[in-house]
């Protein structure tokens, strides 16, 4: 497959097309837009990728060591293990390209893909991304701030690392965290032993406890050109470290604030030769930005870009790997978003309100477990209290 930009125009040409003497006409340059993607993972964020990629002709094929409840129905899935070589270049062969959904992939199998097919974004992006330590590392190098840390394999290196950091201070796994699990808050010396334990006496990261004034995150797109977008930052709540709200475009940002995130996410993808959607967790510090990760892949905070923005954060990512110009960002109203964890609640009032947009992942509930999401679009205090309410009631 080549993609050229001929007058303006991109086109896709498929190694068929390419015979001696053979013309390509136009409606076999439209008809060759439609690509066959896949997707590493087979959860929410895929289906949600395959839902924006759909109108655009593409079909989808997903990679899990299960088959998905989220993807059920909305495209093919090979169930294969991510270190099963031969079921992966099966895979890799019936694709065009090949993106992931969650940043846990085996890199070893992200780049085993990229040698069969085109992988965005880079695996470079994975292997920082998984590594608490190399992604500090990564982006202090880049001159950008990050929470003072200290990387530990060791009872004695954890000791010497909390020293060093100071107390209170968070420990995580330098690998497999998520929504907050695989850390613990350290106060003292005394408590280290205990958290060594808990935390399974893997490799860790010791960070200083960041006095933010709230959680910020900033989504951005880059297309194969080099051609990057930034999505308006989003201002994230969690409860029990699992995101419960997000609220886009955050309020009360000053443009120093502005300029410095769209910053800070065109540093990372440029250093990395980024193709596709990359979010960038931050906390506001009275206004300064402090990275706390990187996630190299749609995420949890742009759910609303579905309804309230021109082109969602899942088309942008589609439109980027499969090297079609960016969609334009810009945020059509102001919205909230509410994810649905565990249980489903009572959406009846939710959906009688007019702007209300539920959407469902087909997962079964169980407790901790992403189900679903509400966006509400300019929402006011009343609105949102019904939606806080209704989830309230399970
Ligand atoms: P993480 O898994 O790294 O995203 O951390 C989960 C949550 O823990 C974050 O959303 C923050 O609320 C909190 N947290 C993580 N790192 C720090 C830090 N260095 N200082 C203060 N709070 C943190």
């Amino acid at each position: 497959m080549i993609m050229l930009e001929i007058k303006g125009k991109w086109v896709i040409i498929m190694g068929d097309m390419l015979q001696p003497g053979k013309c390509i006409t136009t409606s076999q340059t439209i008809s060759t837009l439609a690509m066959r993607i896949g997707i590493l993972g087979a959860g929410q964020l895929g289906r949600m990728l395959a839902q924006a990629g759909e109108p655009l002709g593409h079909t989808f094929t997903f990679y899990d060591v299960a088959p998905g409840e989220a993807t059920t129905g909305i495209g093919k899935t090979i169930v294969g293990g991510f270190s099963d070589l031969e079921k992966l270049e099966a895979f890799a062969r019936e694709c065009d390209v090949i993106t992931y959904e969650f940043e846990n992939v085996p890199c070893e199998s992200a780049q085993f893909l990229a040698t069969i097919r085109p992988v965005y974004p880079p695996p470079s992006a994975l292997e920082i991304s998984q590594d608490r330590v190399r992604e500090k590392t990564f982006v202090s190098e880049l001159g950008l701030a990050t929470p003072q840390f200290e990387p530990a394999s060791t009872k004695d290196e954890l000791i010497k690392a909390c020293d060093t950091v100071g107390y209170p201070c968070i420990i995580k796994t330098r690998r497999l965290g998520y929504d907050g699990k695989g850390q613990a808050r350290a106060t003292d010396r005394e408590s280290l032993e205990r958290i060594w334990e808990e935390l399974g006496e893997a490799p860790l990261i010791v960070e200083a406890l960041v006095s933010f004034s709230r959680e910020l995150s900033v989504i951005g797109a880059r297309d194969t050109k080099g051609t990057i977008a930034v999505y308006p930052l989003a201002h994230n709540t969690h409860v029990q470290g699992i995101l419960h709200r997000t609220e886009i475009p955050a309020p009360s940002l000053t443009p120093a604030t502005l300029e410095s995130a769209q910053s800070i996410i065109s540093t990372i993808m440029e250093a990395l030769d980024y193709v596709g959607v990359l979010t960038v967790e931050l906390f506001d510090v009275e206004g300064t930005l402090c990275i706390n990760e990187l996630a190299p892949r749609v995420h949890n905070s742009g759910h609303a870009s579905i309804d309230s923005m021109k082109a969602s954060q899942f088309e942008n990512h589609i439109r980027a790997i499969t090297s079609i110009p960016l969609g334009s960002v810009e945020p059509l109203d102001r919205a909230v978003m509410y994810n649905i964890v565990g249980t489903l609640p009572p959406l009846r009032k939710v959906l009688e309100l007019p702007r209300t947009k539920v959407h469902l992942y087909n997962k079964s509930e169980r407790a901790g477990r992403k189900i679903g999401h509400i966006t509400i679009l300019d929402p006011t205090p009343e609105s949102e209290a019904i939606i806080i309410e209704a989830l309230a009631a399970r």
